[in-house]
């Protein structure tokens, strides 16, 4: 299989079992949105999926590896969450080239980050400039490149934070209500571009969202999540017209 398979995660937080052996799996090409109501275990599976946090149990395999044990950078994933860190004193450009500058360093190269590490030999950099302009055309920043993140409004610089994220072509996104910082106009706009990188990629997408129309019109197939488990993974047509059960009909507000 390639793309993202959950198995049997388990999680606990002192005395909190927080995720109770969730099992989910992303195929490449595919775009699952996971929803479910605040607390229930959402942001500590995307963390595991990351490798942020370890699991009790259960595994993690992207691509065709098992990446339970490896580091998040060692995993071809790419994640974008609610609250993105740029750096402020980078232009865009430099913003959205960070990743592959940092691919091609080692963990001792990596320290002393961010002044040469920008900087490399004429071929390399030309390399990664057409990489940091395809992502940065596929968001709509070509204009912006020169800016600082102090000189844009908070959805470009939620672009800027997709544009790093896409710049390394990943097997994997996973996405953490990356959107709901924005503005509602913007939020619908943004979700278009969201689904049509994630196509043009070709990778397994994995979202999170409170929005229930965003995961109705995004996703292939939504995972609805409660108390740490699954209570139905199936297409939007399948959960809104039959779901499996009262607690998945009542967060999805269908009129059953
Ligand atoms: P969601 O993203 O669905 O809102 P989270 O995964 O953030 O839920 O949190 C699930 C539960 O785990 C919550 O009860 C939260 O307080 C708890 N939790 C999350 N991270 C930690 C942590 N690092 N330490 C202790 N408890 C945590
Ligand atoms: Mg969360």
């Amino acid at each position: 299989m390639s793309g993202i398979r959950i198995q049997a995660v388990t999680k606990r937080f002192g005395a909190t079992q927080v995720l109770r052996g969730v099992s989910l799996d992303v195929a490449a090409g595919e775009f699952v949105a996971l929803v479910g109501p605040s607390g229930c275990g959402k942001s500590t599976l995307m963390r595991i999926v990351a490798g942020i946090e370890q699991p009790d149990s259960g595994r993690i395999m992207i691509g065709a590896g098992d990446v339970t044990h490896r580091r998040p950078g060692e995993r071809d994933v790419a994640m974008v969450f609610q609250s993105y860190a740029l750096y402020p004193h980078l232009t865009v450009a430099e913003n959205i080239r960070v990743p592959l500058a940092l691919r091609r360093l080692n963990a001792w190269q990596r320290l002393p980050l961010l002044g040469g590490l920008l900087r490399g030999t004429a071929d390399a950099q030309y390399l990664m400039d057409q990489d940091v302009r395809r992502a940065a055309e596929a968001l709509g920043l070509r204009a912006l490149l020169d800016r600082r993140p102090a000189q844009l409004s908070g959805g470009q610089r939620q672009r800027v934070a997709l544009a790093r994220a896409i710049v390394r072509r990943p097997k994997a996104f996973l996405m953490d209500e990356p959107l709901s910082n924005l503005d509602a106009s913007l939020r619908v706009q943004t979700r278009r571009e969201i689904v049509e990188i994630h196509r043009q990629a070709g990778a397994a997408t994995l979202y999170v969202t409170h929005d229930q129309s965003e995961a109705l019109t995004m996703a292939d197939r939504v995972a609805v999540m409660q108390g740490g488990e699954l209570l139905q993974v199936a297409t939007p047509e399948a959960i809104y017209a039959d779901p499996q059960d009262l607690r998945v009909a009542t967060f999805i507000g269908s009129p059953r």
